[in-house]
Order: structure tokens, then sequence, then C-alpha cells
């Protein structure tokens, strides 16, 4: 394509495309963040945080990348030696285990095959190994973006709860909060970690923490360093609605917007929406005979859904045939699975027609890029679209059919 025209299709799993009335929102000058104005819109955006955590906790937010947030998340609750169990769901599961080594962390981490999410069972079984309650805290990523698995973490939680094993949870909502359903209170979270790009439908910059009291507790003896990451130097000035250094204002125009947004749909029917979308998805891949990486149905992400190619295809040429002719980006396939899976994200601003507009550019790539398919995928996701909507257009319709 040598002038690509219209909107590019931003499929990618975060960042994920940023809604018009978000970015109206940010489009303002830059003001005083020390002024009392600034104090009323971050108290605004720091319980509407909580909203969308679904928690009364405290939520802390800093001028980062979801990275920093795992990181505040480490120093803030462990010390150097401490043993964690952590899970393989993949790329990211396996990025933040290495950050915890860097930090003198001693992690048990449960293999796995990046084709599901955790195991509850597997959880609960090393839990109940540990007699001298030596594990400080299982962390797990509740949305692999990497391979589109989704973990059960309320499972986990009533699996640890079992055992009766008192190591902290802390999870990785980066790419589930304000997308997949997600419960920091109900679920008994210690610290919920997440990012600005994704569910909030906002450009990169803001990391956060869901801090329960039990991780806050935590974080007045352990012996980890740290200074910038510290939740105490955040929390006092945030009671008055104000930060310990200057913080993203114009990034935080915009998340009082995307939060407003997601409370009006309400919370419930984004997460339906996003189900829909998936399950619409898969019904195409499924249709061009074509296999998306996660076997395990009860773990299908509702926010992406990762394709394998067939033997002797790769992704990326495919991704790139793709971009260059229809001005859409997908996903490519991280470190293990490189070369061997695109991902199609949809979440966020994202309804039935961007979804199908996405899947036609995948259908039509396929065959410009002479991989092996069967027409009609686009069709499938159609009619599964339309069953699952029929209900709520027929009052419409018939006022059509009467005109
Ligand atoms: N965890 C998950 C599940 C992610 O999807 C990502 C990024 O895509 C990260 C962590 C890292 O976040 P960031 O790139 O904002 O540092």
């Amino acid at each position: 394509m040598t002038h690509p025209t219209g909107r590019h299709f931003l499929q990618i799993p975060g960042p994920s495309p940023v809604p018009d009335r978000v970015l109206r929102a940010m489009d303002m000058p830059v003001i005083d963040h020390r002024s009392a104005g600034f104090a009323e819109l971050a108290r605004n955006v720091l319980e509407g945080c909580q909203k969308i955590f679904q928690t009364q906790a405290p939520v802390v937010i800093f001028p980062s990348s979801g990275t920093g947030a795992w990181e505040a998340a480490i120093v803030n609750t462990l010390s150097p030696g401490d043993k964690v169990l952590m899970v393989e769901t993949g790329h990211f599961a396996t990025l933040w285990r290495n950050m915890a080594a860097r930090w003198g962390i001693e992690v048990d981490f449960l293999a796995g095959d990046w084709r599901r999410g955790a195991d509850p069972a597997a959880i609960e079984a090393k839990l109940a190994q540990d007699a001298s309650r030596a594990i400080k805290a299982v962390m797990v990523v509740h949305n692999e973006t990497s391979t589109g698995s989704i973990s059960r973490v309320g499972e986990i939680r009533a699996a640890i709860d079992r055992v009766g094993h008192p190591a902290l949870l802390m999870v990785d909502t980066i790419s589930s909060l304000g997308s997949a359903d997600y419960r920091h209170d109900e679920w008994k979270v210690d610290v919920s970690v997440s990012c600005s790009q994704k569910g909030f439908m906002l450009p990169p910059g803001l990391g956060l923490n869901a801090v329960s009291e039990k991780a806050r507790a935590a974080s007045k003896t352990n012996k980890m360093p740290r200074s910038y990451w510290d939740w105490e130097e955040m929390l006092k000035p945030n009671a008055k609605g104000f930060f310990p250094y200057t913080p993203a204002t114009n990034l935080l125009y915009g998340l009082r917007e995307a939060i407003k947004m997601l409370l009006e749909e309400g919370l419930e029917n984004v997460f339906a929406r996003h189900q829909r979308l998936a399950a619409a998805a898969r019904a195409a891949v499924s249709h061009w005979g074509l296999e998306v990486l996660c076997q395990e149905p009860k773990d299908f992400s509702p926010v992406l859904t990762a394709v394998l190619m067939p033997p002797g295809h790769d992704a990326d040429q495919f991704r790139k045939v793709v971009l260059d002719n229809f001005n859409m980006s997908l996903g490519s396939g991280l470190s293990k699975v490189a070369g061997k899976v695109f991902r199609i994200g949809h979440l966020g601003e994202c309804n039935e027609l961007t979804l199908l507009g996405a899947l036609t550019g995948v259908e039509m790539g396929l065959s410009v890029a002479g991989v092996p398919h069967r027409k009609g995928g686009v069709d499938a996701a159609m009619e599964f679209l339309e069953q699952r909507t029929q209900g709520n257009a027929s009052p419409h319709l018939k006022v059509v059919g009467h005109l």
C-alpha cells in the first residue's frame, strides 16, 4: 500500500485504540499539579480506579509502563531471598519471573506449555507441600497477552484458602482490567498490577497497583530498597489529591473519561461484549481451519485470540502482508512462539463491526499470502454475532418494518 487511507486498524492486544472521547478529554492545557483543580481530578480518578478494580482498597498510579507497576509490587512486599510461586503461562509470566529473580527472589516457576492459564490444582498442590510456609507470594498473570489464555483467579484464591496458606496473592491484570471480569476484593488479591494502554483505552504511560491491607502491612516490614516506587510515599500525598512528584496530568484527564465510559456501559456489559467478540473471532478461526493457541476452552481469553500458522508459513510474513495491503496491525508472536502465531486484539474500543473489519483483513490476508484456509470465516463470525444480538435488535427491527 503506497498511501494508507482511512483509519489504521490497530488490532494488537495493547496498546489498544484510544476512543475519540478520550483523545478529546486529554486535549487540554497542562495544569498546575499542586492546584486545587488538579486535586479534584486526582481524587476523581483514584476513586474511579477502585470501581474498575472492584475494590475499596487504595489504588496507586505511577507515571510508568506496566513493567514499572510489576516492579512496584515486588519491591514493596518482598525481601531478597524470599521464595515465591509463579506459573509459566507465557512470555509475560516469564518476564515477571526474570524480574523477580533480578531482585534476589527465589522463584519456584511451575512449568507450562503456553497453551492454557494457570492450573489452580497445581498451585494448591505446591502450597500444600510448603509445610514451613516459606512461600511468601503466589504471582500469576491473569490474561497472558502472549498466548490468549486467561487464568481463573477466583479459583486460585479458593485453592490458596483450601490449604490455609498465608502467601500474598499478586496478579498481573495488565491486559485484563476493564475488559475481563476482575474482582480485587472478592478474590482477596493483595496486589493487582495494571496499566493504561489496554482496557483503559489510553496511551501508554500509567502503571497501577491496587493494594490490600495485607500487602500494605507487608510493605512496612519488607527489606527491599526502593524510592520512586514506594507506596507510602505515594499514598500520603494521594490522600489530599496530590502526588510526590509530577504526575502524568493529561493522561489523568484521559483516565477520568475512560472510567466514565466503562461505567456508563456498565462493567457487566463491557465483560459480556469482550466475551461475545472473542467467541466470534474463534468462530472465524475455526471456520478457516486454523488453530487457536489456547487449548483449554475454560481459559479462552476475551481480550485477544492467538492463532497458530499452518506449518511452513511464517506469521510475521503474513502480518506484513496484512499491514502493507490493508493498513491493519496484528500482534506478533513473542519469544517462544515468534513467527508461529499472530494475535488478534479485540479489546477496549472495539465493537461488532470493528471486529468484523479486522477478521475481513485477516481473511483477505490469508488469501493474499497464500496461507491454506477455508473461505467464509467472516460469515461464520457474522452469523454468531447476528444470533447473539437478535434479542436486542428485534424491537428496532419491528419499528423499521412498520415504516
Ligand atoms: N504483562 C502483560 C500481561 C502484558 O501484556 C504486558 C505488555 O503487553 C506487560 C506485562 C508489560 O507491560 P508494559 O509493556 O506496559 O511495561
